[in-house]
């Protein structure tokens, strides 16, 4: 039987992608752009809809961000490529599947899951996750339902980073700022009716080591009607923190908040208050549901591979709030058969490769994104990221050969999926629903509206 080497017209390589978000895209288009292989890509996500954290994570007012969604659908547009939406590993298919299909998967999976905090009271009604409040103004399906209490004057947010901002500045932002944006309609709603006057952003560490970018703090004091409140007392530059300051992001946020903490309390009707060196160490509730969040004063020391990290001073206070969203980071979720590094939260690997608990390759699958280095670094961090892994992917097939592909072979996997009733959305059907989203927003002013639920699509999608 005739032979040829992997890529080469006869035999083009077939490579599942499992996530259809920014890291799964970049390195769809780094396979496809190569020169002189002949390379297929089958991208699945378990939402009908693509673009993972860019359509459910990125907030609504940041449209600017989501516009990198052209680039994916240029991707999506190139010849090898295939959208399986609705179709989920481990509930619709199998990784046997996969293998029994393809020569190389790519997990792109993110992180699905969010870090807890570990202290009492966390799961009283009114604490969760900052990711879940995200998933709710963005209207993914599976936080739709979910039901924020915004009667409520005084929010905690836990955590200093970007996704804090988000939450905070979408809590805060006057709701007609929001109007002609693609929030879910419901959250509008709720923000319109929102009683939330002040927000109180809780970091374990100092001011030198807040891990939000200085264009996010800063577009919170310039959101109208809101006064971004820093104590003077807890933007001192202690000599620890001093050793932080190579850091250009660092060194930005300690110029911008040493200046805005000398602006005072302001007159403003909202109030964001900034806290440093504080961590929660139970949230505190009546009847079931948060009442305040009790915290501990906090002084940094540096560990043994030099990081300054946060030791409570036995000080504690008591802060009155009726809403806790911790943003304490992302989490991986274990996908079933693929190894996982549960003290890591994510999928190990060696250069994108996969490896197992003894550090052994598995052949043929490799990881991206935050699956592969955990939940950290903005969408353009992924692009030089899936390369990365796609050089790894490309180098272990040279030199190999295999028997040409059957005629018609492309058909097993949808044949697969049909034959099991998986009714999968192509990328043709996801430019129809994303024409229907923008021509229901057109109706009401808005950049779209979009679908919530998944049903909702499957209905639009049979008109
Ligand atoms: P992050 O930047 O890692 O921030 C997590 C925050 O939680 C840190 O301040 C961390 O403090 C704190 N934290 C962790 N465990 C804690 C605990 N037990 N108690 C109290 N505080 C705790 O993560 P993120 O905000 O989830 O963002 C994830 C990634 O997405 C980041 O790379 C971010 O830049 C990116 N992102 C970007 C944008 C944007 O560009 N607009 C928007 C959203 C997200 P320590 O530093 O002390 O660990």
């Amino acid at each position: 039987m005739k032979r040829f080497s992997f890529g080469a017209v006869e035999r083009p390589v077939r490579v599942a992608i499992v996530g259809a978000g920014p890291s799964g895209f970049y390195a769809a288009e780094s396979l496809l752009k190569r020169a002189g292989i002949s390379i297929r890509v089958d991208m699945l996500d378990r939402l009908p809809t693509p673009f993972g954290l860019v359509r459910g994570g990125v907030a609504p007012d940041h449209q600017k961000i989501k516009a990198v969604t052209t680039i994916y659908t240029r991707v999506a547009e190139m010849p090898g490529f295939r959208f399986f939406g609705n179709v989920m590993l481990g509930r619709d298919i199998s990784i046997e599947d996969l293998k029994g299909n393809y020569d190389q998967i790519i997990y792109a999976v993110g992180n699905e899951s969010d870090r807890k905090m570990r202290i009492p009271g966390e799961e009283l009604i009114g604490s969760c996750p900052a990711t879940e409040f995200v998933g709710w103004y963005n209207g993914h399906p599976e936080h739709k339902e979910h039901v924020f209490d915004l009667s409520v004057e005084r929010v905690a947010v836990v955590g200093v980073g970007n996704v804090a901002m988000d939450v905070t500045r979408i809590l805060s932002r006057r709701p007609d700022e929001l109007e002609d944006s693609d929030i879910s309609h419901y959250a509008l709603e709720a923000l319109r009716e929102s009683r939330v006057r002040e927000i109180l952003i809780l970091g374990r560490r100092g001011f030198a080591q807040a891990s939000f970018t200085t264009k996010e703090i800063k577009e919170i004091a310039e959101l109208s009607g809101v006064d971004l409140i820093i104590d003077p007392s807890e933007v001192v530059l202690d000599q620890l923190s001093e050793g932080d300051l190579s850091d250009a992001n660092c060194r930005r946020n300690v110029e911008f908040l040493t200046d805005q903490s000398k602006l005072g309390e302001g007159v403003e009707p909202k109030k964001v208050k900034l806290r440093f060196l504080v961590s929660p160490v139970e949230i505190l509730g009546r009847n079931g549901r948060v009442e305040a969040v009790r915290i501990e004063k906090n002084e940094l020391y540096r560990d043994e591979s030099g990081t300054s990290k946060p030791r409570g001073k036995n000080e504690f206070e008591t802060l009155e709030v009726g809403m806790v969203l911790r943003s304490v980071g992302y989490r991986g979720v274990p996908i079933p058969g693929v190894p996982f590094d549960q003290n890591l939260g994510r999928i190990p690997n060696e250069s994108g490769r996969v490896t197992d608990e003894g550090d052994n390759r598995i052949e043929g699958q490799y990881v991206v994104g935050w699956a592969k280095r955990g939940p950290t670094g903005l969408i353009g961090t992924n692009r030089r990221d899936s390369i990365i892994t796609v050089d790894s992917m490309l180098k272990d097939l040279k030199g190999k050969t295999a028997k040409g592909l059957p005629k018609g072979e492309e058909e097993a996997f949808p044949g697969m999926l049909r034959e099991r009733g998986v009714r999968f959305v192509a990328f043709e059907d996801w430019k129809r629903l994303n024409g229907f989203e923008i021509e229901r927003g057109r109706e009401k002013g808005k950049i779209r509206e979009k679908f919530t639920t998944i049903t909702e699509m499957y209905k639009a999608l049979d008109q």
